[in-house]
């Protein structure tokens, strides 16, 4: 049960560490899910348009590359063919894979594609004060100060096991 756990709290910085020791990334079906950019349910059942017509698969993606203005096209084709080309866009920024992406405490962030491109201009960085407040969070929740002033990313398993203990049931079966 605990080696269970273990692997919830660390999926993706393994992977990110299984990949960093793998020579073979292209073709791998792992790598190809880990480096897509959305990581959400935006596109899967909803929609927004704004009220020029610009198409989004959620009310905050407005980066140009994953947005689809519908003056000058279809309904169809935004919801066929935009929204499943957008959902697989994929980084090659090793900065991004080695933060947010194998970030151990993401869900206690606000950050995702869309708010990272609003703050940053870019979609694939970490934005610092989503980092300090999630970070503050994490530090209020298992009341221990190591998570305010370490990349989240080198806390240790027990730390991370401690937050992960820390969350409540409900709101751990939200995020899993
Ligand atoms: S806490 Fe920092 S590293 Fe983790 S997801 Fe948020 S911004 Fe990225």
């Amino acid at each position: 049960m605990q080696e269970q756990s273990d692997t919830l709290i660390l999926t993706e910085k393994v992977l990110w560490q299984e990949c960093t020791g793998c020579r073979r990334k292209e073709g791998c079906e792992q790598f190809e899910e880990f480096s897509k950019i959305l990581h959400c349910g935006a596109g899967n059942g909803s929609f927004s348009v704004s009220y020029n017509g610009i198409f989004r698969l959620c009310s905050s993606l407005w980066h140009p590359d994953m947005t689809y203005d519908l003056r000058n096209g279809l309904l169809k084709e935004a919801w066929e063919v935009v929204v499943p080309e957008v959902r697989n866009i994929r980084s090659s920024s090793k900065e991004f894979f080695s933060t947010c992406k194998s970030c151990p405490i993401i869900n206690l962030c606000m950050w995702c594609a869309a708010h990272a491109h609003l703050e940053n201009g870019s979609p694939e960085t970490r934005v610092s004060w989503f980092c300090e407040v999630a970070k503050a969070r994490a530090a209020e929740l298992t009341g221990d100060p190591r998570w305010l002033t370490c990349e989240p990313w080198e806390m240790e398993l027990p730390q991370q096991r401690a937050l992960h203990d820390a969350i409540e049931p409900s709101a751990r079966d939200r995020h899993e």
